[in-house]
């Protein structure tokens, strides 16, 4: 089955399983509906005999006002069943509308495993893929999985000859590293790619602020409000400018590694993105660099001389931002003598916001926590010191950290 095909396919499967589930909701309103009907015509037969206990009849005209209020209530008694009448209609209709398409096609787990079969065989030939889709973009947070991630691209995508589809996109939440969109924009640069940088209202910090809570890892509204919400938006204007008359095929490439965690080693390097796919556009999120260890990301960046961002050379594995919600006690620590060791005011300014809205940066303990024990270990120890390479050097050996510097001097 050439690429394309293989597109349309999933595309299909995609519409029978939304056919399958309108099906499901029609027949549920239908049933909401025929009990609606029932109940008001139910109404109707005891406004009617109320009518003619009172003495008089449905269409006569009431005299007296136990008779007139009997009317009324039989008007509108017939008024709830034209309208159920006419709703239990429509969704009759709906449901034969789906009945046909349902039978047509197999069922939910049978979807499932066509769609996995299909993607899992796509993601096998990269340059295939590429020259199938119609535009590329490149999720970067500008940390060492998102440069690995983009070089990997770059190069399948130059291998097919359409780095001209191939676009950047950063979003900056306030509350990273210094110059973490700096260097979101020099990696792009580096392969002359379109880069957009996405500022979403408020940042991490006024996020927070708004909803006088931090976000935990059960409830991520920072990536998911800040991070994946601009997404959407962007690619429908980017779908509009190329111009298809046609469903467009989009790949939305991440950083995304299995061995980060148990929930992304769930992940496949190729999925179906079904909040931001409709008819005008498929998009399949690319995780390209799902099974390379941390190690091999470092190999990577060493023999490709990529530039990474400094604050990996202070002993930080995670380029985040600098408090992020899910990292532990010794990262959140670290995190706070870099602060002091480069003057910055996130400590002060974080722990003024928590105090504010009186709600602890984690369930155990507070960043205020956080900074005595920072400022503890400073006392103890010294302020931390790291040298150019150090990552390097901490995760391939001092040759390899040699040779990255010889190659990025
Ligand atoms: S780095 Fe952490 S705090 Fe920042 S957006 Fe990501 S999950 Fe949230």
């Amino acid at each position: 089955m050439s690429t394309k095909n293989a597109l349309r396919t999933i595309d299909m499967i995609r519409c029978a399983g939304n056919a399958a589930k309108a099906y499901l909701a029609a027949k549920h309103a239908a049933w909401d509906a025929h009990d609606q009907y029932g109940a008001a015509q139910a109404q109707l037969h005891h406004s009617h005999d109320l009518i003619h206990a009172r003495g008089g009849s449905d269409c006569g005209s009431p005299t007296n006002p136990a008779l007139l209020s009997a009317v009324q209530e039989h008007q509108e008694a017939e008024h709830t069943v034209g309208k159920a009448e006419r709703r239990l209609q429509r969704a009759a209709i709906t449901v034969q509308a789906h009945r046909p398409t349902l039978n047509r096609y197999p069922t939910g787990p049978i979807r499932r495993r066509a769609t996995a079969m299909l993607l899992d065989r796509l993601a096998d030939h990269p340059v295939d893929l590429i020259r199938a889709a119609d535009l590329i973009i490149i999720q970067t947070s500008s940390g060492k999985d998102s440069i690995v991630a983009m070089h990997r691209t770059v190069a399948a995508a130059k291998a097919a000859g359409c780095l001209y589809k191939v676009r950047v996109m950063h979003c900056d939440l306030g509350s990273e590293w210094p110059g973490v969109p700096e260097l979101a924009r020099r990696q792009a640069e580096r392969y002359g790619i379109p880069f957009l940088l996405v500022t979403p209202n408020g940042g991490f910090l006024g996020m927070v602020e708004k909803r006088q809570m931090w976000p935990d890892a059960k409830r991520r509204l920072c990536t998911s409000a800040l991070k994946r919400d601009p997404t959407g938006p962007v690619i429908t204007t980017w779908v509009r400018e190329l111009g298809l008359d046609r469903q467009a095929y989009v790949l939305n490439v991440m950083g995304v590694r299995g061995a980060e965690s148990a929930s992304r080693a769930r992940k496949t390097r190729l999925a179906l993105d079904p909040r931001t796919t409709s008819a005008n556009r498929l998009v399949l999120t690319w995780n390209i660099i799902h099974g390379l260890s941390e190690q091999e990301v470092w190999q990577d960046i060493t023999s490709n001389g990529l530039e990474y961002h400094p604050i990996y050379d202070t002993g930080l594995e995670r380029l985040s931002c600098v408090y992020c919600v899910l990292a532990g006690p010794e990262w959140l620590i670290l995190a706070t003598r870099v602060c002091f060791a480069l003057e910055l005011p996130h400590p002060q300014t974080f722990a003024e916001l928590e105090r504010r809205i009186g709600h602890s940066f984690k369930q155990d303990f507070t960043l205020n926590a956080i900074i005595a024990a920072a400022r503890m270990l400073d006392a103890l120890d010294g302020p931390i010191t790291w040298r150019r390479g150090d990552a390097v050097r901490r995760h391939l050996g001092p040759v390899a950290a040699d040779q990255y510097l010889a190659l990025t001097r």
